[in-house]
């Protein structure tokens, strides 16, 4: 009977973690305000024999409720500690990929950027397609740009500038 009720106040509290902390703050205080004001009222005089078996269920309702306006703030409140010491755990598991992306998305659009800004606007005279600004890496021209054809080998066309 004990471990069952431990069981099922861990299972409370486990549920109650993975609702945001001010929900289990807004519980506690609910499950308070209600359970005490549940056991507070008073108690009703039996004026009828067929009102003694409901009497009955109401003492054990309201004995149920003075153990629970302690027991389920409780377990409302630790469970919106664990659900508060869990977001900023998460929090700052989210932070650091974020940083690697934003490295790695920068080593992505870096090369794109440098090859956009070596197009020109010419088109190959030759075969239509776009001339780019090219560096000579052999022959007597090596080290100088000139703009090539960007179908090169298919098209050889280049142009000095
Ligand atoms: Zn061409």
């Amino acid at each position: 009977m004990a471990r069952q009720k431990t069981t099922t106040l861990e299972d409370l509290i486990m549920a109650v973690s993975k609702l945001p902390w001010w929900a289990g703050i807004l519980l506690a205080v609910v499950s308070y305000v209600v359970l005490h004001a549940f056991v507070s009222r008073p108690v009703m005089t039996i004026t009828a024999p067929g009102q003694l078996g409901n009497a009955a269920a109401k003492g054990i309702m309201t004995g149920f409720a003075m153990i629970g306006q302690y027991v389920l703030p409780f377990a409302f409140g630790v469970g919106a500690i664990v659900s508060a010491i869990n977001s900023t755990r998460q929090k700052k598991k989210k932070s650091e990929p974020l940083v690697i992306n934003n490295k790695s998305r920068q080593a992505v659009i870096d090369p794109v950027l440098l090859r956009e800004s070596n197009k020109s606007e010419m088109p190959c005279p030759k075969c239509g397609g776009k001339l780019v600004r090219r560096v000579a890496k052999r022959g007597s021209n090596e080290g100088k740009s000139f703009l090539g054809c960007s179908n090169y080998p298919r098209c050889k066309y280049t142009m000095a500038t």
